[in-house]
């Protein structure tokens, strides 16, 4: 699994595993309040960090060894996964072509943030405006703009001689998926150092490659935790459904004979409000309680909704006080300095 000829080392780690006493304390302390852990995936180190630097490593090595020389992928204006990829492409030496979805009712969005870091890092933006929105019938539909560009620019591209790879949303496939089957196993680790029998494992659930990641990890180490998914946006029973298969193939990869169902994801459907990058009452006010507690900063399109989940679960008493969950911090940060008007701080 940590052979590096298929893997690209990107992430600084292993990421520390943090307790956080004062979290515990407003929330009633030790006699109320699970023990809460934190697994830092924040400070991975990739132009700002998060979880997509762990799943780069095995799918930009894997595009490096099919002769690829420009990464092209997709994403929102403030794509966590886009920025690293084009992170990624400059350590790897490799070109890196963003096509991204920008609202065109908005001005032109000005560049900050993670659209900042992309510009900064030189990729090639190509923005489209996005497309028809979720309903009952197709709740996460293909957008026709973004398809066109991605084909387009894959023409374009071997038109100039380049050899592109396409990466999927969130690097959440067969290949990217390894990166959280191995954070999985780091945690493991840092937790037997702990002498700590952790119970659930928080984390934001977007394309389910994190989430798919730590289930098929921890069934392979027969961990005591469960993984506790808290969606960020709508999409389900599809974005299971779809997890389950790429989940699998990632073990058929990895030569393990153990496989995961759609059971083994428990991802938990309250916490994304009006939809994905919509703030809720609930992701504005974990954003506080973190920075004001542990000086933690939380962004809220994932992590704070994803905290959102776990407070909430503490608070209605699903989980006992003597026991310790641990809380993945997938980042997000740099997108928070692009979320100014969103995060209600004037009225505060
Ligand atoms: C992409 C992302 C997630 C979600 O990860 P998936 O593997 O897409 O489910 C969570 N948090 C942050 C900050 C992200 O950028």
């Amino acid at each position: 699994m940590t052979d590096t000829e298929h893997r690209l080392l990107l992430a600084n780690l292993p990421t520390p595993l943090d307790e956080a006493p004062r979290l515990r304390g407003a929330l009633g302390g030790p006699t109320r309040c699970p023990s809460i852990l934190i697994k830092r995936d924040d400070l991975t180190g990739l132009a700002t960090g998060g979880n997509k630097a762990r799943k780069l490593e095995y799918s930009v090595a894997h595009a490096q060894a099919n002769g690829a020389t420009v990464l092209v992928t997709t994403g929102a204006t403030q794509s966590n996964h886009a920025r690293s990829t084009a992170a990624a492409a400059r350590r790897a030496e490799m070109r890196a072509v963003l096509v991204l979805t920008a609202d065109p009712a908005d001005p032109p969005p000005a560049p900050a943030g993670n659209h900042l870091l992309d510009a900064l890092l030189g990729a090639e933006i190509h923005f489209v405006p996005p497309g028809p929105p979720p309903t009952a019938e197709s709740p996460c539909p293909e957008n026709p703009h973004e398809l066109q560009a991605i084909r387009r620019v894959m023409a374009e591209l071997v038109a100039e001689g380049e050899i592109p790879h396409l990466l999927p949303l969130g690097a959440s496939d067969a290949i990217g998926t390894a990166g959280y089957v191995e954070a999985a196993v780091e945690l493991e680790d840092q937790l037997r150092m702990l002498d700590v029998r952790a119970s659930r494992v928080y984390v934001a659930a977007g394309t389910r490659g994190t989430q798919a990641g730590l289930v098929l990890g921890r069934k392979m180490i027969d961990a005591s935790w469960r993984v506790h998914g808290i969606a960020v946006s709508p999409g389900d029973p599809e974005k299971t459904a779809r997890a389950v298969v790429f989940t699998n193939a990632c073990a058929e990869r990895l030569g393990t004979a153990v496989r995961v169902g759609g059971a083994e994801f428990i991802t938990h459907q309250e916490y994304f409000g009006e939809g994905y990058a919509i703030p809720t009452p609930g992701c504005r006010e974990a954003i506080r309680l973190l920075a004001e507690t542990e000086a933690l900063i939380l962004d809220p399109v994932y992590t704070a909704k994803a905290m959102a989940g776990l407070l909430d679960h503490i608070r209605r008493g699903d989980i006992r006080a003597e026991e310790t969950v641990v809380f993945i911090h997938t980042g997000g940060t740099a997108s928070l300095f692009a979320q100014v008007d969103q995060l209600g701080l004037g009225a505060a």
